[in-house]
C-alpha cells in the first residue's frame, strides 16, 4: 500500500477519468477522499450505493446492516459472492471486504447491528450523510428524525419488482420524508418478498442516489434534483413530485417532533419478511464458540467469528455475537421467542 505521501500518483491513476468529468475536477476529488457517508442497510440498494461511492474515492464509508448474506441475495446484492452465502457472513463484513479488494485507499467500517433508536447515536453519529440502504419504513422514518433533529442529509433510496424511488433531503433546504408522506405507510404493502425484483430497478435507484451524494459531498448543490423521483423500468413510467420546500406544517421538521426517535412503542421482536421473526438485541453478549457446544445436542449447528447458525426442524436460528437473533421458519413471535428461551436464555 502507498503511503500517504504517494497518493497523489495513485490519485492520478486511479481516478483520473472521474477528475476529468468537469463536474468533479481535482478540487471535488480531493473532498470525496476527505468525506465519510453511513450506508444503512447492505442488501441489493445498499450494496449498490456502497460499491459505487467506494470506486469513486469516498474516503469513510460506515456500513450498518443486521442481516447475513443468502443464495437467494446473490440475484441483486452485487457486493456478495457465493462463498458469503456459503459462510453466511454478516452482510456488512462481507460488504466491506469485499470493498477492500478493489480499494484498499478508502476505509470501509461495518457495523453487525440493526439500527434503533438506542444506538443510533453512536452509529450514525458524527457522520454528515446518511444513504438509506433498509428494505423498511420503520428504519426509514428513525433516520429521517434522526437527520432531521441533527441537520443531516439523508437520501431516500427504495426499490422493489421493477419500481424505484428516491428523495434528497437536505433539512430545513428541502421537503423531509414526513413533508412527503406523514405517516409511515399502513397496512401491508409489496415487498421483494411478495413481489420480487429485478436487479436493474435497484441499480437504476442506487445510481441516482450515489450521484446526488457525490453533488452534496463536492458541493455542487444547485445540481441536486429536489424531487421525489420514481420510475418504473419495464412499464417505462416516470414521475416526479415537487420536494424543492419544506412544508411548514410537517410534523418532523416544521414541528420538530421526532416519535420514531423516542421509540415508542417499538416493539422488541418484528418480522423481517421471508417468513422470518427477529428477536432485537438483548445486551447478552453470547461466546458462539461455547453456544455451539450446547447447541450440538440438539440439533445442527455451525459458526464462524461473526454468526452461529442453528438447525432444529423446522427452524433455523441465526445468532449475533450481540444476542441478536433471526429464527426463520416462522411468524409467529410466541414460536421465536420460546425457541430462543429454550436454547439461548430468556
Ligand atoms: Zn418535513
Amino acid at each position: 500500500m502507498l503511503a500517504n505521501g504517494d497518493s497523489s500518483l495513485e490519485l492520478d491513476e486511479r481516478y483520473s477519468r472521474q477528475v476529468l468529468y468537469r463536474g468533479i475536477g481535482p478540487e471535488g476529488q480531493r473532498k470525496l477522499t476527505a468525506s465519510e457517508v453511513a450506508i444503512v442497510g447492505c442488501g441489493a440498494t445498499g450494496s449498490a450505493l456502497a460499491g459505487l461511492l467506494a470506486r469513486a474515492g469516498v474516503g469513510r464509508i460506515r456500513i450498518i446492516d443486521r442481516d447475513y448474506v443468502e443464495a437467494s441475495n446473490l440475484q441483486r446484492q452485487s457486493l456478495f459472492d457465493e462463498a458469503d452465502a456459503a459462510e453466511s457472513l454478516p452482510k456488512a463484513i462481507a460488504a466491506a471486504r469485499k470493498l477492500a479488494t478493489f480499494n484498499s485507499q478508502i476505509i470501509a467500517e461495518p457495523a453487525v447491528a440493526d439500527l434503533t433508536p438506542a444506538n443510533i447515536d453512536s452509529l450514525l453519529g458524527g457522520v454528515p450523510l446518511i444513504l438509506d440502504g433498509t428494505d423498511n419504513f420503520e428504519t426509514r422514518y428513525l433516520i429521517n428524525d434522526f437527520a432531521v433533529k441533527k441537520s443531516l442529509s439523508w437520501i431516500y433510496t427504495a426499490a422493489v419488482g421493477s419500481y424505484g424511488v428516491t428523495l434528497t433531503v437536505i433539512p430545513g433546504q428541502t421537503a423531509c420524508m414526513a413533508c412527503i408522506f406523514p405517516e409511515p405507510p399502513q397496512g401491508t404493502f409489496e415487498t421483494c418478498e411478495t413481489a420480487g425484483i429485478l436487479n436493474s430497478a435497484v441499480n437504476l435507484a442506487a445510481s441516482i442516489a450515489a450521484t446526488e451524494a457525490i453533488k452534496l459531498l463536492v458541493g455542487a448543490t444547485k445540481q441536486l434534483r429536489r424531487t421525489l423521483l420514481s420510475f418504473d423500468v419495464w412499464w417505462n413510467e416516470r414521475a416526479e413530485i415537487r420536494a424543492d420546500n419544506p412544508r411548514p406544517e410537517c410534523p418532523t421538521c416544521g414541528r420538530h417532533q421526532f416519535p420514531h426517535l423516542a421509540g415508542e412503542g417499538r416493539p422488541h421482536i418484528t418480522l423481517c419478511g421471508r417468513n422470518s421473526v427477529q428477536i432485537h438485541e438483548r445486551n447478552r453478549p453470547v461466546d458462539l464458540a461455547q453456544m455451539s457446544q450446547r447447541l450440538m445436542p440438539h440439533g445442527t449447528v455451525r459458526h464462524n467469528d461473526f454468526v452461529l447458525k442453528f438447525w432444529h426442524e423446522p427452524y433455523e436460528m441465526t445468532l449475533f455475537p450481540d444476542g441478536r437473533a433471526i429464527i426463520k421458519g416462522t411468524t409467529d413471535a410466541a414460536v421465536a421467542r420460546s425457541l430462543y428461551a429454550r436454547y439461548v436464555g430468556s
